[in-house]
């Protein structure tokens, strides 16, 4: 039997531990290990990759997240638009910057339901902040004008999206500023935690740059309050060394979109995401292949018994569910996709052979003919 697991993290590291351990001797031996030359050229890297002005390198999304929004003046009160369908960080981060998430429903496209953000503004909101989830961008025409409408602030979540586009902008580029996760699952990974904010705006990233070096300015005077969060500088030589064969990563996996596609198109009971070239306003980069599913529990489980892992997004909780948190929302709609949602295997260590053998599986499932 085939084993074809959702995501193999040694191949992260094996794939390409030669070229790793040269990186990891050169930095060692030069002891180059907090902002130092490395850090500085990623920052360069992912700024130009993504056209923005700035790129900060951070311990981790969720501080980049709450450090973009303190940075844009959030404080006490501020009522801050959520997807439901996003991962805990996103709501952790407007709470820790003093704000209060409202978390909103996804639409048919699992991202935020620009329509429930409307229906969601009051008289203290300030920003919406999007999760471009998946790999994929919300529709960012109609939250701007919903944002330009309200005069709130766009802070994107895009943690799961570096490089997706949307009428060809970059993910993290339509608002005050986003932050991007480097997680080891995300499409790019470091070897730990690690995180970006980018942003186009001077005094945005000064006071960002700021909050994450205990409040010093670029000349080393204290002028706030600040903390530590900062991304190492031999995780930073990793992701640069990585990010030079990004287009050859995110290729692939639009690759493997494209036989998850030809594979299952026709299964009625299935509803798979957006094909690579379906969709002239969208290039996604597939974070996560999250499908909805009849019978959702049953098929995860016939799939692990021939030996293709699954995930549940989210262990299967949306923001509203988190109700020691606080939460009071109905979100039917959320309720209903959360109850179908599930991840097929996307990684680069899948070949097309393993897709086949997922899409045969599932095909069998549901009793189709290969
Ligand atoms: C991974 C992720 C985060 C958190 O990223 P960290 O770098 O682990 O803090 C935030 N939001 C979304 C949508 C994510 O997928």
């Amino acid at each position: 039997m085939r084993s074809v697991p959702f995501f193999n993290y040694p191949a992260l590291f094996c794939k390409q531990e030669a070229d790793f351990q040269t990186i990891f001797s050169d930095v060692g031996r030069r002891g180059a290990f907090i902002k130092q030359r490395d850090l500085a050229d990623f920052e360069k890297s992912l700024a130009s990759l993504l056209g923005v002005s700035y790129a900060l390198g951070v311990g981790n999304a969720t501080d980049g997240l709450e450090v973009a929004l303190r940075a844009a003046g959030i404080g006490e009160g501020d009522e801050i638009i959520v997807s439901s369908h996003t991962m805990l960080a996103t709501a952790v981060a407007a709470h820790f910057a003093g704000g209060k998430p409202i978390p909103v429903e996804c639409g048919a496209d699992h991202l935020i339901d620009p329509s429930a953000v409307e229906a969601a503004v009051s008289s203290r909101t300030r920003v919406i902040m999007p999760t471009q989830l998946n790999g994929r961008t919300c529709n960012m025409d109609a939250l701007g004008r919903i944002a330009d409408k309200h005069h709130l602030l766009i802070v994107e979540d895009a943690a799961q999206a570096l490089g997706a586009r949307y009428k060809g902008c970059c993910a993290g580029t339509f608002g005050v500023s986003a932050a991007i996760s480097f997680y080891p699952a995300k499409v790019l990974g470091c070897l730990g935690d690690g995180g970006a904010l980018v942003t186009n705006d001077t005094e945005v990233y000064e006071r960002a740059a700021e909050l994450c070096d205990f409040g010093r300015n670029h000349n080393g005077n204290v002028v706030r309050w600040g903390f530590n969060s900062r991304l190492d500088n031999l995780q930073a030589a990793f992701l640069d060394f990585q990010l030079r064969k990004y287009g050859d990563v995110i290729s692939r996996r639009r690759r493997i979109a494209a036989l998850y596609t030809q594979y299952l198109k026709d299964v009625k009971e299935i509803v798979l995401p957006p094909a690579p070239e379906s969709d002239p306003d969208h290039f996604d980069i597939y974070q996560n292949y999250e499908i909805e599913a009849e019978e959702r529990d049953q098929l995860r489980k016939y799939l692990r018994d021939v030996g293709v892992g699954t995930l549940v997004q989210w262990g299967g909780k949306a923001i509203h569910h988190m109700k020691a948190l606080g939460f009071t929302q109905h979100l039917p709609y959320t309720d209903w996709m959360f109850d179908r949602l599930l991840m097929l295997p996307m990684n680069m260590s899948l070949s097309d052979d393993d897709v086949c053998y997922v899409c045969d599986n599932i095909r069998s499932f549901y009793g189709y003919g290969q």
